[in-house]
C-alpha cells in the first residue's frame, strides 16, 4: 500500500470519464488499498481513482466511521433533495453549498468481483453522488448554479494551489485540511 499524490482541479484526468474495471485482480485490490490509505491520510471522506491519476471506475469512502469501496457503480437517486456544504480533496480548502439527492442506491461490485448494493442518505448519499461524478469526469462545482459556479471559479483562480497546478501541469500535492462538510473533502 502506498499514499499517492492527489490530483488537483486543472489536471485533465479530473474531467475525463473513467473506464470500467474489467479485471478484478491483485492490481485492483492494490488500487483500493492505495485509495483508502490516501483518503485516510488526507484526511478525506471519499476519494475516486481519477483523483490519484488512475482512470478507472473505482472509489472509496469513510463515512460515519465505516470504510467502503465500490467498483463500476450505477446510481438510483431520490427526487427529494438535500442542501449542504460540499468540498473536494482536488479543490483544497474550498467548499460550497451543493444540491444533491437526499438518498442514493449505488449498485456495483466489491474488489473481489462480488455484486454489492449500498444504500445511503444524507452524507453517504452525497458522497456516492460526488464520487460517481468523479468517474464521469464531473467535478462538484459543475453541480452549482451558474452564479455560484462563477463565484467558485473566481475563488479557484485566486487560490495558490490552482496556480501551482497550472504551472506544473500535473499533480502538485497540497496538504491542507479543507474547511467543508464534516471537515473533510470528497
Ligand atoms: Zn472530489
Amino acid at each position: 500500500m502506498s499514499i499517492q499524490p492527489i490530483r488537483l482541479f486543472g489536471d485533465p484526468v479530473l474531467v475525463t470519464p473513467a473506464s470500467p474495471v474489467i479485471d478484478f485482480d491483485k492490481e485492483l485490490r492494490s488500487l483500493v488499498s492505495d485509495l483508502t490509505e490516501t483518503m485516510l491520510e488526507a484526511p478525506g471522506a471519499g476519494l475516486a481513482a481519477p483523483q490519484i491519476g488512475v482512470p478507472l471506475r473505482v472509489f472509496v469512502w469513510d463515512i460515519d466511521d465505516e470504510l467502503g469501496h465500490l467498483i463500476n457503480p450505477t446510481l438510483d437517486l431520490s427526487d427529494e433533495m438535500q442542501d449542504g456544504e460540499e468540498g473536494c480533496l482536488s479543490f483544497p480548502a474550498l467548499s460550497y453549498e451543493t444540491p444533491r439527492a437526499l438518498r442514493a442506491v449505488a449498485k456495483g461490485w466489491n474488489m473481489f468481483g462480488e455484486p454489492v448494493t449500498i444504500e445511503g442518505s444524507d452524507l453517504l448519499a452525497r458522497c456516492l453522488q460526488h464520487e460517481t461524478d468523479h468517474l464521469d469526469g464531473i467535478v462538484f462545482i459543475d453541480r452549482l448554479g451558474p452564479e455560484e459556479r462563477k463565484l467558485a471559479m473566481k475563488e479557484i483562480r485566486e487560490s495558490e494551489w490552482f496556480g501551482t497546478a497550472l504551472d506544473s501541469g500535473i499533480n502538485p500535492t497540497i496538504r491542507v485540511s479543507p474547511h467543508n462538510m464534516f471537515g473533510k473533502g470528497l
